[in-house]
């Protein structure tokens, strides 16, 4: 067990309702103000009045220096206490931030945005009232703790934990971090500084690419737009499709927006623009372009009329356009079109295949026209993301789903069949089109 374990992480001091970060703050003092603190502990506890606290169970406790010379806190006496830092205790709890202070090594361009982000949401009223503190002790369920960079206790309706992403910050940490907030219902909003060119490390990838491309960020231009409208703004970052004829090869777009332009979710959720997804961007780039519009209409048809010599023409024509396999590498042409055939089914919810199965008997349909017949089971995986997006009934029909379940895990998680095919893919399809994302082409 190793002395991190024994001291305690946040302590209650004089001047501050709120815990704050034992070895920062006590780090931070001069000689002279630890020898005081550390006397008017022992002093105030004496009189009853005990002015230094535990920041879990406000126990008193005294301040102590290692004889390499680190200033921590400890309980008093040797009772075992409800507390997580209680010596007996100790082992059992796990904050997830203790590597956030280690060595006392706090960038100052981490400490800038700290501030930067306190200053802009101060501009709400709500939050300021009910307070916006930087690294306050939060405590989690399972005896875990966490030291959010800033926390609100009232942000769009609920208690919000701002972190701020740092280039070096490992996956696991992330991801401690998400399940730490998620479990205790505290919404996490992960803030960058908006430098762009950043953008394409992996610390900041792990983040948006699990978040449909948009990640907040703050800087100097930020804090001058929220001073000017009296009001927080934050810069959004979203990773959005190029231009058709760039085959949609993505970009980033940023603009400076008000809270009410970002959905916050619920708690626990992460924040996103209330605009539409990454996929919804792109039908909308294919609706707006005609060319693009017209040749997947008329696949639509053709696959309605089953004939694939059109299909595979008009299938060509956009790859062409915007890049993909040729028609004849999707295999069998007739397997091809009916696979088709019922994927667009489910997208446009209207018979797009030729069938005398009836749209009220979609489950049917799918399992006898796609998901059983062998050489078509390559498209399940297109299938449950199309499903998922627009008959999320479909998934839980018992018959699909244990179809569904063999086919995929017949696939043994080999690269499908649709990132194969391509952008010329998410021409017909444009659900997925975000989660068959590559930034470099193979
Ligand atoms: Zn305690």
């Amino acid at each position: 067990m190793s002395s991190d374990r024994l001291s305690i992480e946040a302590i209650f001091v004089p001047g501050f309702g709120e815990p704050v970060h034992a070895e920062t703050y006590l780090q931070a003092l001069s000689e002279t103000e630890w020898t005081e603190l550390r006397a008017e502990a022992t002093r105030s506890r004496r009189s009853g009045n005990p002015v230094l606290l535990c920041g879990d169970c406000r126990g008193s406790v005294y301040g102590r220096e290692s004889t390499a010379g680190r200033r921590h806190c400890y309980h008093f006496g040797t009772d075992v206490k409800d507390c997580r830092w209680a010596t007996a205790n100790a082992a059992n709890f796990r904050s997830i931030d203790a590597s956030k202070f280690k060595g006392n090594q706090e960038g100052e361009r981490h400490k800038a945005l700290k501030a930067m982000i306190c200053e802009i949401l101060s501009f709400d009223v709500d939050a300021a009232d009910a307070g916006i503190i930087p690294e306050r002790y939060t405590k989690g369920t399972d005896g875990e703790y966490a030291f959010p960079d800033v926390f609100a206790s009232s942000w769009q309706g609920g208690e919000a934990a701002f972190e701020i992403q740092l280039a070096t910050t490992q996956l696991p940490t992330i991801t401690r971090r998400e399940d730490f907030y998620v479990q205790n219902e505290i919404r996490l909003c992960w803030v960058v500084s908006g430098d762009v060119g950043q953008l394409d490390r992996r610390a900041f990838k792990d983040i948006y690419f699990r978040n449909d491309g948009q990640i907040l960020s703050v800087d100097a231009e930020v804090l001058t737009a929220a001073k000017a409208a009296g009001a927080p703004r934050f810069r959004l970052m979203r990773l959005l499709p190029g231009a058709v004829h760039d085959g949609f090869t993505p970009i980033w777009r940023e603009r400076i927006v008000a809270p009410d332009d970002i959905d916050w979710g619920r708690q626990g959720d992460r924040p996103k623009s209330v605009r539409g997804s990454y996929d919804n961007y792109l039908d909308s780039l294919i609706e707006r372009d005609e060319e693009l519009k017209r040749s997947r209409e008329h696949i639509y048809a053709a696959l309605t009329e089953c004939d694939h010599e059109q299909v595979g023409r008009l299938w060509d024509e956009i790859v062409a356009i915007v890049g993909g396999a040729p028609w004849s590498a999707l295999g069998d042409p007739y397997d091809t079109v009916r696979s088709f055939g019922v994927l667009a089914t489910v997208r446009r919810n209207e018979i797009t295949v030729q069938t005398k199965i009836d749209l009220a008997n979609l489950p049917h349909l799918v399992n006898s026209l796609l998901l059983e017949p062998k050489g078509r089971r390559i498209w399940s995986n297109a299938f449950k993301t199309l499903a998922a997006a627009h008959k999320l009934e479909l998934l839980k029909a018992p018959s699909v789903a244990k179809k569904l379940e063999r086919n995929l895990a017949g696939l043994h998680g080999q690269s499908t069949i649709e990132n194969m095919a391509g952008r010329a893919f998410d021409v017909l399809f444009p659900e997925g089109a975000f989660q068959r994302l590559r930034l470099t082409e193979p």
